[in-house]
């Protein structure tokens, strides 16, 4: 199959933008690292919310390096000529799911499928413990 060039094209520009957004937050975290000289209570429920807020910033980085992951999933099968194709059952992606989804590499049925078998797996590892 032929190589998808806009596809291609598209879903680099996504990943260089996602690629920026990380580096950006990571100066943000980086930022907020600096110490405090200052010991009173004060600073210490602002150093709570900091700690709160770097949480936020750290689930938010781990996310995005998980979308850029999948864009390079989604370029490789582009490259095939197999963007848009589910990867496990072969079903057509509709048109809509990969434009508010577009590193989306399976069907809607496929991704929640999978996404119940990680949640069966985190149950069962949550009941072992
Ligand atoms: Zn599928």
């Amino acid at each position: 199959m032929a190589r998808q060039e806009k596809e291609i094209e598209r879903l680099q520009a996504i990943r260089q933008h996602t690629l920026e957004e990380i580096e950006r937050l990571k100066q943000e975290l980086q930022a907020e690292v600096e110490p405090t000289s200052a010991t009173d209570d004060d600073s210490a429920a602002e150093a709570a919310a900091d700690i709160y807020e770097r949480g936020k910033i750290v689930s938010l980085i781990q996310s995005l390096e998980a979308k850029v992951h999948s864009l390079e999933r989604a370029i490789e099968l582009a490259e095939q000529g197999k963007y848009g194709i589910c990867e496990k059952c072969g079903s057509v992606i509709p048109k809509e799911r990969l434009e508010i989804m577009p590193e989306t590499t399976l069907c809607v049925r496929c991704a929640s499928e999978l996404e119940q078998g990680i949640r069966r797996h985190q149950l069962r590892v949550d009941t072992t413990e």
